[in-house]
């Protein structure tokens, strides 16, 4: 396999490259699959590897990245010659529009997850609907190293409590200026939500309205936490995903993003759709069936094989209703129901009296 090497100046990670509308010059389909691009900073090549399809008029939807580490010069070198002969080229990229304001950006969501652990982050982005979303520019999701951002020599990012106790806390500098940098980059300050375990929960009518937003960074806490004053500091929404206590805030940040792009338009396909899926409408999912027919002597409900599409409906908004009744009755106070539904809804609880 060879390999096109670019030398990119950008100074930050290599979600820039997805948003840049870039070219690549035609001779680089000869190049092979697979591209090296690299960004120096702090003196520490960062390694873009990205496999397209087809670099023939390249987009940035053709970019599928696939891993971004850290590296060094001769590291980097053993890395090339491990995948075969390099076959360098200059670079033909050049932006179509500015990084800063692209045109792709007003139509795309940006994310910036701001973290200790972005590999943790990386992995999971990677992967079934939203790593295709990513690859396809439906949202830009981002992982910021913050210890990138320490002054410490040592690029120590937290330090014991002030008072004693467990553990260890997060230092304000180096969030505090990972996330002026995120906001140089943008030319705007983010929606900065922090992972905490003390804030609102999580709900789906809050995901809806953080879909809205264009730009989101997410802070994530690990150890015993992140000192008070950078909280004070920047103000951000105190999010929770629920009453208990993890390591760290990257899952939760990945639960954000996830039930943020899966709302974004295109993300889901034709055939995916979150308006009929629990939490949407106040109302918990109907049941679902697949193939095959009968299972370990199980049917499928009669109705859903009929092919009458408004019977199917009307089952499933009753078996909707029913499961919200037996299963979250407090949604209900919130659903938008029709007479019809309320009906149904007497019945069930008329049922429940009897029974
Ligand atoms: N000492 C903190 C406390 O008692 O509130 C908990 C720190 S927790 C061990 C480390 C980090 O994990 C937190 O800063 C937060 O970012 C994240 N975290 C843990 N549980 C969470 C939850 N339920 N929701 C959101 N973030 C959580």
């Amino acid at each position: 396999m060879s390999i096109l090497i670019v030398k990119y100046t950008f100074h930050r990670s290599y979600q820039h490259l997805v948003f840049l509308n870039v070219r690549i010059d035609h001779n680089a389909r000869n190049c092979g699959n697979k591209i090296f691009l690299f960004t120096v900073r702090r003196n520490v090549p960062n390694v873009i590897c990205t496999r397209f399809t087809d670099v023939g008029n390249l987009s940035v939807s053709l970019i599928r990245v696939i891993g971004i580490k850290n590296i060094t010069a001769d590291k980097l070198l053993d890395e090339i010659n491990s995948v075969g002969k390099p076959c360098v080229r200059a670079a033909h990229i050049k932006p179509l529009v500015s990084h800063r304001r692209s045109s792709f950006h007003h139509l795309t969501m940006r994310i910036d997850i701001m973290t200790l652990f972005t590999d943790m982050c990386d992995s999971v982005l990677g992967e079934s609907i939203i790593g295709r979303a990513r690859n396809a520019g439906k949202v830009e999701i981002n992982t910021v190293d913050i210890r990138d951002y320490t002054k410490d020599k040592h690029r120590r990012v937290d330090d014991k409590p002030y008072g004693g106790g467990m553990g260890m806390i997060m230092a304000p500098q180096p969030i505090y200026d990972c996330f002026n940098a995120i906001c140089d980059e943008i030319g705007a300050k983010p929606h900065l939500l922090y992972m905490t375990p003390q804030g609102k929960t999580l709900t789906q009518d809050r995901v809806k309205e953080l879909a809205q937003m264009d730009n989101i960074a997410i802070l994530c806490g690990h150890y015993e936490g992140i000192d008070e004053r950078v909280i004070e500091e920047l103000q951000p929404e105190e999010i929770s995903i629920g009453d208990y206590v993890l390591t760290g805030g990257e899952l939760p940040a990945l639960i954000v993003a996830d039930s943020i792009s899966r709302m974004l338009p295109g993300v889901l396909s034709d055939d995916e759709c979150f308006e009929d899926e629990s939490h949407f409408n106040s109302l918990l999912e109907y049941p679902q069936y697949t193939h095959p027919a009968e299972w370990n002597g199980r049917e499928v409900p009669e109705v859903l094989l009929s092919g009458h599409h408004q019977n199917v409906d009307a089952w499933r908004r009753q078996q909707s209703i029913k499961r919200t009744f037996e299963r979250r009755p407090d949604m209900l106070e919130n659903a938008e129901l029709s007479k019809k539904d309320k009906l149904y809804l007497s019945e069930l609880k008329a049922n429940e009296k009897h029974s």
